[in-house]
């Protein structure tokens, strides 16, 4: 392999990286590099495992529905995202997809989806999420790839909550008001987005209660949930996050 040679397709492996380590592929993997990307021995592919960085590795056995890379450098640092959660409520199946893709891209370092009232779905399918959340990194080549947990109820995870992290909460009645989030502490952080149908009453009560909770307006005009996490995501980010 020579140092001209770039990788330019990115997998995201369970395997520990580092120099010489020889990671074995999954079949899945093994038919996608040799069956139909046609990459064969002395390729170099890129891999990441979200916890070593990017390593540069190069095809050593490459068989029909199995194969071994070596990792022969490392091409970028670890990146953790910063200590920002997202709290959303799942909607329809495609825009729940797109909510996962777009908060893994813009830097989330956990999901959780929640139930809340309104919520439109009664479950979710974790391992689909998570494969979302996988193909997001492998595509904006980022290095982390954000857990996404079970749903659980909105109720029982704001009793169980640890109060050091706070929540923004994206309250569609404030719609319109004028804020600044300059003055937000930093620190960790959770942003909570309700679904088609907003909050209930008895919830926006509860959440006022609470004083982790920070309310905040996302402009005068109501959002869509998904279009609302990638404004929160965005705000957050340029006034506390990894974009200032
Ligand atoms: N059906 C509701 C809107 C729900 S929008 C209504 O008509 O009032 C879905 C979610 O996006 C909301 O629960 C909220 O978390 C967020 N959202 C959308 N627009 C917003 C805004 N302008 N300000 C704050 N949050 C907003």
């Amino acid at each position: 392999m020579s140092d001209t040679q770039r990788a330019k397709i990115r997998l995201h492996v369970e395997h520990p990286l580092g120099a010489g380590q020889a990671v074995p592929l999954t079949p899945d993997q093994a038919h996608y590099l040799f069956g139909v990307m046609r990459k064969g021995v002395g390729e170099p592919i890129a891999l990441f495992n979200g916890r070593d960085g990017e390593w540069t590795a190069e095809v050593v056995e490459a068989g029909k529905k199995k194969g071994i890379l070596a990792c022969r450098e490392q091409a970028a640092p670890q990146q953790t995202p910063p200590d920002l959660w997202l709290l959303f409520a799942p909607i329809k199946k495609e825009r729940t997809d797109f909510i996962v893709e777009k908060a893994a891209e813009l830097g989330c370092a956990r999901i959780i989806p929640v139930q809340t009232e309104f919520t439109n779905s009664g479950r979710i399918r974790q391992d689909r999420l998570q494969a979302h959340a996988m193909e997001a990194a492998e595509q904006c080549l980022g290095t982390y790839v954000p857990p996404v947990d079970d749903m659980q109820p909105l109720s029982k995870l704001l009793a169980g909550w640890d109060t050091s992290r706070r929540i923004l909460w994206a309250d569609e009645a404030l719609v319109g008001a004028a804020e600044t989030l300059n003055t937000l502490p930093a620190g960790p952080w959770a942003i909570l987005i309700g679904p088609e149908g907003g909050f209930s009453e008895t919830e926006r009560a509860k959440l006022r209660a609470l004083d982790f909770v920070t309310p905040i307006s996302l402009g005068p005009r109501i959002l869509r949930a998904d279009t609302a996490v990638c404004a929160a995501i965005t705000l957050w980010q340029s006034a506390l996050g990894d974009w200032r």
